[in-house]
């Protein structure tokens, strides 16, 4: 059997719990809400839910269940053909629990649901109207699928009133086939992006990258290009990690020196921000960067 790579320095971190941490855990128990951050063990909890330099908190929740129609090879969300149906009731008692919670930015996501007509594009749209609804200030992000290309359902989230919208690219496109689903192609999330920008231009949109997956520098520095041509605002940049045993192996565990590199080079291509190092996850501290890098 193949040796496993083992885990450098940088990547063992016990995860440091600040006092608005036990603050908000504290306000979150009995909202019966599920954040992304508690469920899977996020490593940037303390700093997410802390706040940094702005004071701002960022937590992510997941909508419309924990059974997706996807199987990615990177991820380790439980697959089915057909999921229960939406929780009719989500959007309401969603955003009745965020505003009893007093976040700042909210980051809501999803599986993917190729079973339901709308992907789940309405089911999202009226959480996001439901949270403005109550609190007009919190900041909400959307980190969606591909919605199979299906510009109606783009659509549906550009319009709903929301300040970020993001869907993640995960990998370079030669890698595309071998880490995502079939069904997820590199340039049908790159026309998602891109028409999610031409619909709204003032909309502020975003996508992530994962690596240490095999590929090259060339291929990181042309998927940043990609993205920037098709209107991307925001871009992130971390380590991918093996779930399971059963999931993709680590090739390289990229270096925190190779991560600065990418955020130079992201900031010189004129991005308004990059979120590059090891820990980094799509959602990390989306907060705090929007406050200190966008309405600056
Ligand atoms: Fe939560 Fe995302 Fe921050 Fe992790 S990176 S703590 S999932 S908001
Ligand atoms: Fe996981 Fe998203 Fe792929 Fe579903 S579509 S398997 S939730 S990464």
């Amino acid at each position: 059997e193949e040796q496993r790579l083992r885990l450098p320095p940088w990547l063992k971190r016990t995860i440091p719990m600040g006092k608005n941490y036990m603050k908000i855990k504290e306000q979150l128990r009995g909202l019966n809400l599920h954040t992304v951050c508690e469920e899977a063990r996020c490593p940037n909890i303390g700093e997410c839910w802390g706040g940094g330099e702005h004071g701002t908190q960022t937590a992510t929740i997941m909508l419309l269940g924990d059974t997706c129609t996807r199987g990615c090879r990177f991820c380790s969300v439980k697959t089915s053909r057909a999921p229960p149906p939406p929780d009719p009731n989500e959007p309401v008692n969603t955003a009745k629990a965020i505003a009893s919670w007093g976040l700042d930015y909210i980051v809501l996501t999803s599986v993917d649901r190729d079973d339901l007509p709308d992907g789940g594009s309405n089911h999202f749209a009226e959480t996001v109207r439901e949270i403005k609804k109550r609190n007009k200030n919190i900041l909400v992000e959307c980190l969606v699928p591909d919605f199979r290309g299906d510009l109606d359902q783009v659509k549906n989230i550009v319009n709903c009133g929301l300040d970020v919208y993001a869907h993640n690219i995960e990998t370079v496109e030669k890698l595309t086939p071998f880490v995502r689903d079939r069904r997820a192609q590199y340039r049908q999330s790159l026309f998602t992006l891109e028409n999610a920008k031409k619909i709204n231009p003032n909309l502020i949109t975003k996508s992530s990258i994962m690596l240490g997956l095999g590929e090259t520098d060339e291929e990181v520095e042309t998927t940043l290009k990609e993205l920037k041509q098709a209107g991307v605002d925001c871009v992130t940049l971390g380590q991918y990690m093996q779930p399971t045993k059963r999931h993709l192996k680590v090739v390289e565990y990229v270096t925190p020196a190779k991560y600065k590199h990418w955020e130079t080079v992201g900031h010189e291509m004129g991005f308004l921000y990059v979120a590059s190092g090891p820990l980094v996850r799509s959602s990390y501290k989306a907060g705090e960067f929007f406050i200190g890098s966008i309405l600056k």
